[in-house]
């Protein structure tokens, strides 16, 4: 192509852009000052809908790696596409990264001096790029016809080869200036293509964080640098060797989707004269299968777990699925863990060589759920109290909750010391489950119906004459062992046995054993069939509320 008709396609392409050389544009992003070793990372999500969670997880170890050796962590929006995005995504990626309090030093909300951090607003650095390798012979403008474009495929095709645009197969890769000259006085809309020098049959190798010595084909694909849609946005390709130049980002994380672009990426770097970044491609989380499929990706459609939202409104503690992910993303993270409970979760320094060998990270919600049933069975009571209330969404029950203070003082205090304090949270959704029996609304309401299911094996007589005995001989000054002992004592009065041996041989002869009698209470007075020790919930629930529920 001739200079006016290179000039003529760059005049089409930055029509009403004011754009700035490269020069000029890397003159306004200088080397970062920072200590040797800092490591410049980010997390670069897209608006497309809703949050990941492992854009969470990609964003807590790409911060820890940055703040541990003094660095900068960047929050990027890679909005350019913008037939898929989202209305309120942005709102929803800052959002999750404020609740999983991953610090973002550069991004939305917190401009630095290497943004914007939107890539739909940095399209004239993107365009200077793209310019540049018009100008340099390395890209070319692309005039063919998606009926063209589908054809080239049909024959790739038949002819059993890959797809794609590259040699042969790339129409405009070598038409004359005259007939470039044609197509543009006609008007024909054309898509600018990088222009490989790359051939398949060659190989490179490049040195993965994760993965080690990675040898693959070169590239040869003439890939599109800017989008044919009319915003004149960059492709990732282009945007991604675009930012992380400009942003000073030192290791570039991210999942092993891109690993086949790699070659391209080192080629575009090459092609611009710039350095080829240090990448760490890993594995997404993965999940087992629940109709039994085995081990697969977390997937946006089939589970709910992979989406934030889902974590935020059950109200997992922050604490507990952050110390979750960095056991995924290091194994010696639970030792750590175990040896300073009392250590802020950001100390602990995240190792890229552990990082590497948690290949593909397993998320298992039982042993999530542990964790968070730990950390919250840990916190100290005052805090404790203040979380579960303010995280419930039922009015009622937080109403209720708020309204007897004293009284929910004392029922939340019911068990959490001791030898075995009780972990029956995991969640703070879990709290209505747990805590909303103490409440008379709530309980008529919401778990009295559950009674009838739950005694349906035991005739209403002998439930109406257990409750009476039992509460005939019930003391609330009794200790457990006294209490016990008129349980007993009521239950055999009642025509159930207290030996179990006895029971179990002659069953016929009983009405049931002491456990079922001990049910009937429990369920009468809570609608549970397991709940923590009884006398504690009896003193708390107080005499007059025992005998409204098992009169
Ligand atoms: N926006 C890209 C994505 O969401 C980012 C990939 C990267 O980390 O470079 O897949």
């Amino acid at each position: 192509m001739t200079d006016t008709t290179t000039e003529r396609i760059a005049a089409l392409l930055s029509e009403g852009l004011t754009l700035r050389s490269r020069a000029q544009i890397e003159a306004t992003f200088p080397a970062r000052s920072l200590p040797p070793g800092a490591e410049v990372m980010r997390v670069p999500p897209s608006p497309t809908g809703f949050v990941h969670i492992g854009t969470i997880y990609a964003g807590l170890v790409n911060e820890r790696i940055a703040h541990q050796s003094a660095g900068v962590f960047i929050l990027r929006i890679e909005d350019t596409d913008k037939k898929r995005e989202v209305a309120g995504s942005v709102a929803r990626i800052v959002e999750a990264f404020d609740y999983f309090d991953l610090q973002y030093d550069e991004g939305p909300i917190r401009e630095g001096a290497y943004g914007p951090y939107f890539q739909s607003q940095r399209g004239d650095i993107y365009m200077a790029y793209a310019l540049e390798l018009l100008r340099s012979g390395r890209a070319y403008p692309d005039f063919a016809t998606p009926e063209e474009l589908q054809a080239t495929t049909a024959a790739q095709q038949a002819a059993k080869v890959r797809p794609g645009t590259y040699g042969k197969w790339a129409l405009w890769r070598e038409k004359t200036d005259e007939e470039v000259t044609a197509a543009l006085d006609a008007g024909t809309p054309f898509v600018l293509r990088f222009k490989s020098t790359g051939s398949h049959e060659k190989r490179i190798t490049y040195e993965d964080v994760f993965k080690g010595r990675m040898e693959v084909p070169e590239n040869d694909l003439d890939v599109p640098l800017i989008k044919s849609d009319g915003t004149r946005l960059p492709t990732y390709h282009l945007a991604h060797v675009v930012d992380d130049t400009l942003m000073r980002v030192t290791k570039v994380f991210r999942s092993d989707e891109w690993l086949p672009s790699t070659a391209l990426h080192i080629e575009l770097c090459q092609a611009l004269e710039l350095t080829p970044f240090t990448y760490g491609h890993f594995a997404p989380i993965s999940i087992l299968d629940k109709n039994g499929g085995g081990k697969r990706k977390l997937s946006k459609r089939k589970d709910d777990e992979a989406n934030v939202e889902f974590w935020i409104a059950a109200g997992y503690p922050v604490e507990g699925v952050k110390a979750y992910l960095l056991g995924l993303a290091n194994s010696t993270f639970e030792d750590w863990y175990r040896s300073n409970p009392s250590v802020s979760l950001s100390e602990f320094p995240v190792s890229l060589e552990k990082l590497a060998a948690s290949r593909a990270p397993l998320l298992d919600m039982a042993k999530l759920q542990d964790y968070c049933k730990d950390y919250i069975a840990s916190l100290p009571q005052d805090e404790f109290n203040k979380r579960l209330i303010a995280a419930q969404t039922n009015k009622d029950f937080k109403h209720a909750l708020e309204v007897n203070a004293d009284y929910t003082n004392k029922v939340l205090e019911i068990e959490r010391t001791g030898e075995k304090p009780r972990k029956d949270l995991a969640k703070w959704e879990d709290a209505f489950d747990n805590y909303a029996y103490f409440y008379d609304q709530l309980f008529t309401k919401d778990f009295a119906p559950q009674i009838l299911a739950q005694l349906e094996d035991i005739d209403t007589k002998t439930v109406a004459h257990a409750c009476a005995a039992f509460l005939e001989s019930y003391d609330p000054a009794d200790e457990s062992q006294i209490w016990f002992e008129k349980l007993k004592a009521a239950a055999e009065k009642c025509g159930f046995a207290t030996d179990n041996k006895a029971f179990k041989a002659n069953p016929e002869k009983f009405v049931g054993n002491v456990a079922d009698f001990a049910r009937i209470v429990r369920v009468k007075l809570t609608g549970k069939n397991r709940t923590p020790d009884l006398t504690a919930i009896m003193r708390v629930m107080g005499i007059d509320r025992i005998k409204n529920r098992l009169q």
